[in-house]
């Protein structure tokens, strides 16, 4: 197993920010973040290198002084981060992968943004819609199972938020993808951030991709979860190699990463996955 870096991440609090979400503050004195409102950190919840047992959660709130971070959990029915949510207590300690990622990026010339995502996604959506500075504007589409998902965020900027009751979180079929498809453009440049399911947010981006024909720097869209992920995983195994080559062919050809992209969602199409 190759040597990584990680941060030991240390449970201060626990709290249950709403039926579905549980925050939990840990103290990690030496995390720097991206800068990315969206960061997330791979997080080890068993022995630190074995990404079997690893997950992403993002980083909602930084406190430097306090060198403390909070990360909401969304409570679904059963999984390795969940099951070790649920009964989280002051002292545990994890290990934070160093490898902290981070899309959300509009160009500068942007007017006007439209953020989406389903419950797993609020706290990035919770961040970006809290650091847009005043005469920004954004329209936020999240779909959670009920009202008593919904949250509420303090912002500067000008924000527009719509929630979707009833539909996605693996229960109901997402309609994130048809309120891309719908959504009314205002007039301008406009960035489209999105996360959630990840077979919702590969079929948005193809749509926004093939059919509306946006540029790369346009969008950033990242799958979050699976649907019935053992038996993907199970799925995916055998083609695992091929699916890797594709990267690293790609790569290697100096291609677009859009095209790589492309490539890589049309074999997991063909793969059934
Ligand atoms: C960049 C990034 C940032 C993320 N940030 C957050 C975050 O801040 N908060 C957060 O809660 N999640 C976040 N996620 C999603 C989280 O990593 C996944 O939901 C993860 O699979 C949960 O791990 P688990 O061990 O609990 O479940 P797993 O062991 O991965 O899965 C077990 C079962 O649960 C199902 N499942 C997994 N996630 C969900 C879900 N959200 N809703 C319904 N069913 C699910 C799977 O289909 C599977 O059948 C993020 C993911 C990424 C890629």
């Amino acid at each position: 197993m190759n040597e990584i870096r990680t941060h030991t991440a240390t449970v201060v609090r626990v709290d249950q920010l709403t039926p579905r979400m549980i925050r939990v503050t840990f103290s990690v004195p030496d995390y720097a973040g991206t800068g990315h409102a969206d960061e997330w950190v791979p997080i080890f919840f068993g022995e630190p290198g074995d990404h079997r047992q690893r997950r992403n959660y993002t980083a909602r709130a930084i406190r430097p002084d306090a060198g403390e971070v909070d990360v909401d959990f969304v409570v679904h029915e059963h999984g390795l981060a969940v099951d070790w949510v649920r009964s989280a207590t002051p002292g545990q300690q994890l290990q934070w992968w160093d490898q902290i990622g981070g899309s959300y990026g509009p160009p500068a010339d942007t007017d006007w943004r439209l953020v989406v995502g389903d419950i797993a996604a609020l706290p990035a959506i919770g961040r970006i819609v809290e650091e847009l500075p005043a005469g920004e504007r954004a329209t936020v589409v999240a779909e959670v199972f009920d009202e008593a998902d919904r949250q509420e965020w303090v912002t500067a900027g000008d924000v527009d938020v719509r929630w979707l009751h009833g539909s996605g979180e693996g229960r109901a079929p997402s309609r994130l993808e048809e309120a891309v498809r719908t959504f009314p453009e205002p007039d301008g440049q406009g960035y489209i951030w999105m996360a959630g399911e990840t077979r919702t947010v590969r079929a948005t981006r193809r749509y926004l991709r093939h059919e509306r024909r946006l540029a790369g720097e346009r969008y950033s869209l990242t799958g979050y979860w699976l649907t019935n992920a053992d038996d993907w995983a199970a799925r995916f195994e055998p083609i695992a190699a091929e699916m890797e080559a594709i990267w690293t062919r790609g790569e290697a050809e100096g291609r677009d990463l859009e095209e790589i992209i492309d490539e890589y969602d049309t074999a997991l199409d063909r793969a059934g996955l």
